[in-house]
């Protein structure tokens, strides 16, 4: 086809959504334009970070490097590697040269549908008289739009054929339900930041992170007393932090807590690469996670108790995370049964006078409907006291 054009990226468009309106625009169906486009038979193209960059950049008149930082998954799928390797994987795109499922494959694991912001939708409507789909909406671990401070919408589009959502059109033709993981929303903030940072950051040389997880760890108190790192207590604690079903749910769940992937981040001389949502995870946890010494797993025989005026804001959060989780997932448990997951059941049960915070976020557990034993309110509860009241007349 002749002087056909891509109209050029909107501010954050991830490339997927230009072939979208471009489509559009020409009156083509995906199927037809992908092959016009590229003068070959090929028919489907990735929506993060296709292949023939090059070729499509020169459609949209634009820098195909510039493409690349700007507009594809690219920044968040190399941000740990060190800048030669970077190098490499830049030019290999650039090149159309092998395989990038690996490198898309690392920054969209664990997503189940595109998502998009409703606000954002009306106001690029408004602004540029169509949608689009946001690179920040769609990374790992974002669930918030933090222009609108608004829960992200998750659509039914496969981001396992995510090469054939060009086909689906821009998000106002689209429904998807509110994302809604169990985590409180300032943490899905910070994760939202941490993730779009690295889509943003400049590209410096960089220290090794390794090296600071570890430096990190031992300022929040995971140094045991010979100097190691506590590491199965970081995994252990990130798990709890986070809940087993979220990580599941981004596919970086652990079976061992000694060998999972938080205790070998922070363990000094690792060198195998991590994907850059577990670089998220971990740091926004040692970031949040409260200084003072921990319930070391390692602890020496002997060792003094734990301080209850340490555990009790650390016991609280544990407290009302699982509170929120058991929400979300429509299960009701007992407090005892709650108190027994966090791990600290026996350091809580024989001192609750000393955990005031903890002891606040369990009343208030016990009264929801989240608890098995729910405080007043639920009918057959307040049958039996009325049946024991009577039978005492
Ligand atoms: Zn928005």
């Amino acid at each position: 086809m002749l002087g056909l054009t891509l109209p050029p990226p909107y501010p954050d468009e991830l490339i997927g959504s230009v072939l979208c309106r471009a489509a559009v625009h020409l009156g083509l169906s995906y199927k037809q334009m992908v092959p016009t486009i590229l003068g070959t038979s090929q028919v489907t193209l990735s929506f993060f970070l296709p292949s023939a960059l090059s070729r499509l950049a020169s459609l949209m008149r634009k820098d195909a490097e510039q493409v690349l930082w700007q507009n594809t998954v690219f920044p968040y799928a190399v941000a740990f590697m060190p800048l030669e390797e970077v190098e490499r994987m830049k030019r290999k795109v650039l090149a159309n040269d092998g395989s990038l499922a690996a490198l898309i494959q690392s920054a969209t694991n664990g997503m189940t549908g595109l998502r998009y912001c409703p606000d954002c939708v009306s106001h690029d409507i408004q602004t540029f008289g169509e949608s689009y789909w946001h690179r920040a909406h769609n990374l790992p671990a974002c669930h918030v739009c933090l222009v609108h401070d608004q829960p992200l919408h998750v659509t039914s589009i496969d981001m396992a054929k995510s090469s054939r959502a060009c086909a689906y059109g821009v998000p106002q033709y689209l429904s998807g339900a509110p994302s809604a993981p169990a985590l409180e929303i300032t943490l899905q903030h910070a994760l939202a930041s941490a993730s779009h940072r690295l889509c943003t950051a400049p590209q410096t040389a960089k220290q090794s992170h390794l090296e600071q997880y570890h430096r990190q760890a031992q300022t929040k108190g995971y140094e045991m007393k010979d100097g190691q790192i506590a590491s199965s207590q970081v995994s252990h604690d990130l798990t709890q932090f986070y809940g087993e079903d979220y990580l599941d749910s981004l596919g970086v769940g652990m079976r061992s807590r000694v060998k999972g992937w938080p205790a070998m981040m922070v363990r000094p001389g690792t060198t195998v690469p991590f994907s850059p949502v577990k670089h998220v995870l971990l740091r926004t946890f040692l970031e949040q996670c409260p200084e003072g010494s921990k319930e070391l797993a390692y602890r020496p025989p002997g060792k003094a108790p734990l301080d209850p005026a340490t555990l009790d804001p650390q016991l609280a959060k544990m407290v009302r995370r699982a509170h929120i989780r058991a929400n979300q997932r429509l299960v009701t448990m007992t407090a005892t049964k709650l108190m027994q997951s966090t791990g600290h059941w026996q350091a809580f049960r024989h001192k609750r006078s000393q955990f005031p915070l903890t002891e606040a976020e369990l009343l208030a557990f016990r009264a929801s409907e989240a608890s098995e034993r729910k405080l007043g309110g639920r009918a057959a509860h307040q049958r039996n006291m009325a049946r024991k009241k009577a039978s005492k007349l």
